[in-house]
């Protein structure tokens, strides 16, 4: 047996099976049926090894990861996840680190109802890329450009919690043994958010999911939408984890500016509000409104108690 032969025993058998999947694993390529009526949606991710994670990091979590990331942008795109292709590139064929990376992905693609449908395998540095696909009803995906002045800003969850655990992980911040387990979590097991974020389909005027920090990610809805934006950094959503960890400053810091919540920012407006808790408390994922939409293109405030926040941005990067 070849050594991409062995590879590919490892995906051959996906997590879930859908029935709208005509041909998967082991052909020149897919055959998927996209129901009448729904659009296919489709995002790709890619993590690479000292860049985006440690190469020693626990291959089943960076499976886990894998999978999570790429339908978190389904779920910010308010879409149903369905189908999964990897592209691998791996320096040499370990086999119990293969096999601890497939449980971790096929465990989540099941979780998530997603099939794998192919992928490929080449020999390099250690790379993991995934494409996935998922469907939406006709004309409903919630893009980032449909923000409108006066619009309410909400955040699903918590933040901040990602980046405490890779600084912890780093060995540059301490964490009480009683909430280390919760931030761990958070680095290395995110939630997609896909059941909120097929709900909000007729709620939200847009929506993203945040990979790269609060404070980058809005500019893209600001930009796409063309508007401005006012944050209130005292409403933004801390875990008692991060405020035991951390002095106020710091929280609000990786509040911020810290990446990988992979929790769903999105806007509302004023209109629909009063419908959101009613339809979004079933699936008992804190919202926080944490500001408003304005008129003022390209502008982010952000504000405390009314005053300007002093703030120092200061960009994600995996490892810095
Ligand atoms: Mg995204």
């Amino acid at each position: 047996m070849g050594e991409f032969e062995l590879i590919s025993r490892y995906f051959a058998s996906s997590g879930a099976k859908r029935s709208d999947t005509t041909i998967g694993v082991g052909d020149d390529g897919a055959v998927l049926q996209v129901r009448d009526g729904y659009d296919l949606v489709v995002t790709t991710d890619t993590m690479v090894a000292g860049t985006h994670f440690f190469p020693d990091d626990d291959p089943r979590a960076l499976g886990h990861k894998l999978v999570a990331v790429n339908v978190s942008d389904l779920a910010a795109m308010g879409a149903e996840p369905a189908w999964l292709s990897l592209a691998l590139t791996l320096p040499n064929v370990d086999e119990n680190w293969l096999s601890a990376f497939a449980a971790g992905l096929h465990e989540t693609a099941e979780y998530y109802n997603c099939q794998l449908i192919g992928g490929d395998t080449t020999r390099g540095p250690l790379s993991l890329t995934m494409v996935a696909k998922g469907i939406v009803p006709r004309g409903k995906a919630i893009s980032r450009s449909g923000a409108s002045v006066g619009d309410y800003i909400y955040v699903t969850g918590t933040l901040g919690d990602a980046a405490l655990g890779l600084r912890l992980c780093q060995g540059v911040h301490q964490v009480s043994k009683k909430h280390q387990t919760h931030i761990l979590q958070r680095f290395h097991y995110p939630s997609a958010r896909v059941a909120l974020g097929q709900a909000l389909r007729n709620i939200a005027s847009s929506a993203m999911d945040l990979s790269d920090g609060l404070y980058s990610d809005i500019q893209h809805i600001m930009a796409r939408s063309k508007v401005g934006a006012s944050i209130d950094v005292g409403k933004l959503p801390l875990s008692q984890a991060l405020k035991d960890s951390c002095d106020p400053a710091t929280a609000i810091q990786l509040a911020l500016s810290g990446g990988e919540d992979y929790e769903l920012l999105f806007t509302v407006p004023e209109a629909r509000r009063g419908s959101l808790d009613v339809l979004l408390s079933p699936y008992g994922i804190p919202l926080s409104c944490i500001g408003r939409i304005t008129g003022v293109a390209g502008k982010l405030e952000l504000k405390q108690a009314e005053q300007q926040y002093a703030y120092q941005h200061q960009g994600f990067t995996h490892f810095s």
